[in-house]
């Protein structure tokens, strides 16, 4: 076991390997404690497996996990965190875009006592317009529709304890988000603020699909309120109308106007699509609870014991 683990997940990546293993050698060099860095190929079609095999031969603080084939950046994160054995965890991109300088900070602030410590980005310049505007408003809708207070502005380049990591292991979801996972386990927190950089080699391996499938975990794992929606358009139709229907019995018994029998059906039918919608929800409600029962996720997680024989 040693102390440190850092967890990187890479897909063809073969160009930022070295680079990345130089500075975060040079950062535990500098802090003499032991540590292991963790590689995790995913499925990568450039030359990355064999930098890191080469690279786990010169140095066992060195270890890799190769995936079968290319299952996604979480995937590839969580098979990593599953296999580190630090104390203390953390987890960076391979495109050196998450600077390892900063993990002595980030070990300072653990020190200090926060469970997780995120790397919190402060700039979103370099980013086009849409982008950053599209993250803005994503991270605005995840805040007020999720019961989880996941945190603005961060990745997952953060530091977490062993016991946070402990919970995290144990959430078998198969669609994972790992920076709301690590949120829900609510442990303490702080942040690192740092200025991101550009990707030092190669492209982005985040098409703007794998962006969006990323973006509908973190809502639809984290909140209930889609399923709600049924709800709301059910008592909207059914009050819509049940006003009409009412108004045109009004004009029709008082002031003796005359409709087409089909108008009164158009409206009847708000009523009846109201408790189609409430259906819905219904139906809703209850796949919601088959998720939450499958998602198996802990029921609770204790933080500490008191005179319970042997701590932890
Ligand atoms: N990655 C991965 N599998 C994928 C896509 C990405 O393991 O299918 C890794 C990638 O090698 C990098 C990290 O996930 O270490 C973040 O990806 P990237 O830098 O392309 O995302 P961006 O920074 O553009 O959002
Ligand atoms: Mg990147």
């Amino acid at each position: 076991m040693c102390k440190y683990s850092v967890v990187v997940p890479a897909y063809n990546e073969e160009a930022n390997i070295g680079l990345l293993y130089e500075r975060v050698k040079k950062v535990f060099a500098s802090l003499g404690e032991s540590w292991e860095l963790i590689f995790v190929n995913d499925g990568s079609r450039d030359r990355t497996l064999e930098t890191l095999q080469k690279l786990a031969q010169g140095d066992p603080h060195v270890k890799y996990l190769d995936l079968s084939r290319n299952f996604g950046h979480q995937p590839a994160l969580t098979a990593g965190l599953e296999h580190a054995s630090g104390l203390a965890v953390i987890s960076l991109d391979c495109d050196l875009q998450d600077p390892p300088e900063l993990i002595p900070d980030m070990i300072q602030k653990w020190r200090d006592g926060a469970d997780i410590v995120y790397a919190r980005r402060t700039n979103y310049r370099r980013d086009n317009f849409l982008k950053r505007q599209g993250s803005r408003l994503y991270y605005r809708m995840l805040s007020r529709f999720t019961e989880v207070d996941i945190p603005r502005n961060v990745g997952d380049f953060r530091l977490v304890d062993k016991r946070v990591l402990a919970a995290v292991n144990e959430m078998r979801e198969g669609s994972r988000y790992l920076r709301g996972m690590v949120a829900w386990t609510g442990f303490s927190h702080d942040f690192v603020d740092y200025e991101r950089p550009d990707r030092e080699a190669g492209e982005s391996q985040y098409s703007l699909m794998k962006l969006i499938k990323l973006g509908m975990s973190g809502l639809f794992n984290f909140s209930s309120l889609p399923l709600q929606v049924g709800f709301v358009l059910g008592i909207f139709s059914i009050l819509f109308g049940f006003i009409f229907l009412g108004y045109m019995s009004w004009d029709v018994l008082v002031r003796n106007s005359k409709y087409e029998f089909f108008k009164f059906l158009v409206v009847v039918m708000f009523i009846f699509m109201g408790f189609l919608f409430m259906l819905m929800w219904l139906l809703g409600e209850y796949v919601g609870r088959i998720y939450n029962e499958v998602r198996k996720r802990p029921i609770y997680l204790v933080k500490e014991k008191g005179n319970f024989g042997k701590r932890r």
